[in-house]
């Protein structure tokens, strides 16, 4: 235990012993931490640097807090507590052991049909409690707020029907869906640093990632819960694809791209991928919020519902 790095210890977190460093962002650090009485109990302690904040910041953080004390859902983070001191908000939340689906994403560069399902199925289901029992807009869904509870398992060595052609792909410890010997289990959408709680009032605070931002944040137009929608269409291009639908090194460039809605299912990376997935990414990278699909119009297509016939879809 020697070569342990130091951590800093915080007043007031006396019950929770920080294990290591898991993310880190402007304001805070993220540590895996442990109960003092019981080792077994593992949690995430975000600290939040409430001394390097201004008056907006700090209501910012009471925002997120709020928000997270009402969260009731099996994809979406779990407060369990939230301690305050004069320069300190500790946030301690159920921890989410297997890490970000960025980080996986880099391991395998992209994901098959399946698993991509798999993985934004549950997305969608944690917007579709979001928008339509809290009335809140997460504001900032990206690979990197995206968790898995578990650690992901290494694939099962027997070919599945469902995977055929995919093994070459797969590296010893990589996932598959929860079928056979493997399984990536439950995906849990995190941070609501900049959720809202709109019930039905649009906003135009502009917030959130610039390659994820929908066209009328970028626009500094009025927007809602379609911001989200725009986000799950370019996670689920980036899984696809390995690779984002908007970028370019240069903000006013990409920042043009995203308002018009400027992207492409480029060759040879989308050769095999089904109609039904293009459809289904295309249909939510609409700029015209009206015709983009909503959660529950998403959650209907039939990428998400019937998956077996994507294959027919591809003749
Ligand atoms: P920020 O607002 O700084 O982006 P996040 O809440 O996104 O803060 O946390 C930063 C990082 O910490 C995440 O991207 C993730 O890697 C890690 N993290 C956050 N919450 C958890 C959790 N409950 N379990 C495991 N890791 C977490
Ligand atoms: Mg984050």
């Amino acid at each position: 235990a020697i070569s342990q790095k130091k951590l800093p210890s915080y007043p007031g977190l006396d019950r929770w012993e920080l294990l290591d460093l898991l993310g880190t962002g402007a304001f805070s650090n993220v540590y895996r931490a442990s109960d003092r009485e019981n080792k077994e109990n593992k949690v995430a302690v975000k600290v939040l640097r409430k001394f390097e904040m201004n008056e907006q910041q700090k209501g910012n953080v009471k925002k997120e807090i709020e928000i997270m004390r009402q969260l009731n859902h099996p994809n979406v983070s779990e407060l369990i507590d939230c301690i305050e001191t004069n320069q300190y908000c500790h946030i301690i939340m159920k921890l989410s052991s297997g890490g970000e689906l960025f980080n996986q994403l880099v391991k395998l560069t992209y994901l098959s049909e399946d698993l991509a399902r798999h993985v934004i199925q549950q997305v969608a289901e944690a917007v579709l409690y979001l928008h339509q029992t809290l009335g809140v807009v997460h504001r900032d869904i990206k690979p990197e707020n995206i968790l898995f509870e578990s650690i992901p398992m290494k694939p099962s060595k027997i070919p599945r029907p469902t995977l055929a052609g995919e093994e070459d792909k797969l590296d010893e410890g990589d996932f598959m869906p929860g079928v056979g010997g493997g399984g990536i289990g439950v995906v849990k959408l995190g941070d609501f640093g900049l959720s809202k709680v709109i019930a039905g009032v649009p906003t135009a605070t502009p917030c959130g990632t610039m390659s994820y931002a929908a066209p009328e944040i970028v626009r500094d137009e009025k927007y809602t819960t379609e911001v989200d929608m725009w986000a799950i269409g370019c996670v689920l291009y980036t899984l696809l694809a390995g690779y984002p639908p908007f970028y370019d090194p240069d903000t006013k460039v990409l920042m043009k791209k995203v308002a018009k809605g400027q992207y492409t299912f480029d060759s040879p990376w989308w050769n095999d991928i089904s109609n039904d997935a293009k459809d289904i990414v295309s249909r939510l990278l609409t700029v015209n919020t009206n015709e983009r699909l909503n959660i529950e119009e998403f959650l209907a297509h039939p990428w998400i519902t019937q998956p077996g016939k994507m294959d027919e879809s591809k003749e």
